[in-house]
């Protein structure tokens, strides 16, 4: 239940986006008075742009925050579970392909839906504020004072406060204060692509008009398009696209040229998006960015969370399931050493970047598996190898994907198996006739001389 009983402990949060909003729910359970800062309007008010939205995948670092939270029903009550991928082949053949076990699943969730209902149950919570169309200018001196402009008003004010949470999105106006003080390390990169938002609506029925239960994938090389179901029976989908080139973004001017592109790559999906054409002229084409930056803490009084302290590509699936994960983590640790911010902070900073540089490299590889292999036979084939040896060795074996979609393991030890793994496919797929051998003892023998080297590299250090 929420409570008003502060004890005077006093936290500013900038940015009511999904990390922000759970963050201040976050804080004020433990007590604290919290004011939350956002630059653009209510959304409880205006809504989110015609009630379409991203939508994003949650998986199992999500619920994890969100059950610390105490509000899994509420979220999973605006989520649609996806148990697989469902591949698009060009000629219009599908295949599908389980993400896990049979009871494992990532959860469909539109982005502006989620972050009104945490905003809601946030407001629910007497000692969390929020000041809406408030922009944030920055920090100033040793990172106590904060200053705004009311973006209604033009009126700027400067704030003092012990705790400061820069939740502000890749873009963070926080972390730009930062930038200018010595020794913070800074990098950006955009890939080539980028992205846009397309949709393909219910039927008259207002059912999906394709499986709801699946992620849609139209792998296609140096491109690739995905589909989401919404919980109106539509379905968001995204076209990552590079801009450049003969058939890039930046070519597909024209009507003719827009639909030849798509008729031509994506046929059986053009009869279900009667508004093509308008939705790919009228959406705007969005920039794909990694960003890294050290520390995210300054003067054990500012912190940066979410995509401020690492925005990554979203070919994982992690970026907001890693910024919930920033949640939990912070939590438990004010939770170890007493809401003794310093130890916090230094300790948050200390454990948690190696794991974002981790999930920020696996999503790059992700890019490449999800646009070039998905849909390639040797791909589907290393999955099903994959399914295999986790069930006949479930102790030694988890596929990386499981361990980072229905797991809580370290991103960074989720990439250093991601290495072991690459490499004990390597053998595998070194066998004559692999896909005729895949479940034969030849395989069971590379992967009991994996295993074991591993162990003994293990004691060793
Ligand atoms: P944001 O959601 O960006 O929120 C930041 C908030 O700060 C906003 O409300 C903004 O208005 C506010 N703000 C910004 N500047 C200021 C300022 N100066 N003053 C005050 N307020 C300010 N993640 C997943 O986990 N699964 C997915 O499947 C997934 N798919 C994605 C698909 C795409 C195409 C993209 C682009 C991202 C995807 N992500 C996914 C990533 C996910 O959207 C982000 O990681 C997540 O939104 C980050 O949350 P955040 O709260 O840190 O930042």
């Amino acid at each position: 239940m929420p409570t008003s009983d502060t004890n005077h402990k006093r936290a500013l949060i900038v940015g009511a986006g999904l990390v922000g909003s759970l963050w201040a729910i976050f804080l004020a359970k433990r007590g604290y008075e919290v004011s939350v800062y956002e630059r653009r309007k209510d959304l409880r008010r205006v809504g989110y742009a015609g009630g379409r939205s991203i939508n994003l995948a949650m998986s199992e670092r999500g619920w994890a925050a969100v059950t610390k939270a105490g509000i899994l029903d509420k979220i999973r009550a605006v989520a649609i579970p996806m148990h697989g991928r469902m591949m698009h082949a060009l000629d219009g053949t599908l295949a599908s392909q389980a993400y896990g076990k049979a009871d494992e699943a990532i959860y469909s969730v539109s982005r502006g839906g989620l972050n009104l209902e945490l905003l809601h149950i946030a407001s629910e919570y007497p000692n969390i504020k929020f000041y809406f169309q408030h922009r944030c200018l920055g920090l100033d001196g040793d990172g106590s004072l904060i200053s705004f402009e009311n973006e209604q008003t033009g009126e700027q004010t400067t704030l003092d406060s012990p705790l400061i949470f820069g939740t502000d999105g890749a873009f963070s106006a926080v972390r730009s204060s930062l930038q200018k003080q010595p020794r913070f390390n800074f990098s950006q990169s955009y890939l080539e692509h980028g992205y846009k938002e397309l949709h393909i609506p219910a039927d008259e029925n207002g059912c999906h008009v394709l499986d709801k239960n699946v992620l849609h994938i139209w792998a296609r090389k140096s491109f690739l398009m995905i589909a989401l179901p919404n919980s109106d029976g539509s379905f968001t989908c995204t076209l990552f696209h590079p801009f450049a080139g003969a058939e890039g973004f930046d070519a597909l001017q024209s009507d003719e040229q827009i639909r030849s592109f798509f008729q031509k790559y994506f046929a059986d999906a053009v009869p279900l998006m009667p508004d093509l054409l308008q939705d790919f002229k009228q959406n705007p084409t969005s920039t794909l960015v990694t960003m890294r930056c050290s520390p995210w803490q300054y003067q054990h009084r500012v912190l940066l969370m979410g995509d401020a302290a690492h925005a990554i590509v979203p070919f994982y699936g992690q970026g907001m399931n890693s910024g919930f994960e920033d949640c939990t983590i912070l939590d438990d640790l004010a939770e170890q050493h007493a809401d003794n911010w310093e130890v916090i902070l230094d300790e948050f900073n200390a454990t948690r970047i190696p794991d974002a540089d981790a999930i920020a490299e696996l999503a790059h590889r992700n890019f490449v598996e999800m646009r070039d292999l998905v849909g390639d036979p040797m791909f589907l084939l290393r999955k099903k190898i994959a399914a295999r040896l986790h069930e006949k060795y479930p102790d030694s074996f988890l596929p990386v994907y499981s361990m980072i979609s229905f797991s809580n393991t370290p991103y960074s030890v989720a990439l250093r198996e991601d290495d072991a793994q690459n490499q004990l496919f390597d053998q595998i797929f070194s066998l004559p006739n692999i896909a005729q051998q895949w479940e034969s003892a030849a395989v069971d023998a590379i992967f009991e001389r994996w295993r074991a080297a591993r162990e003994f590299a293990h004691q060793l250090s």
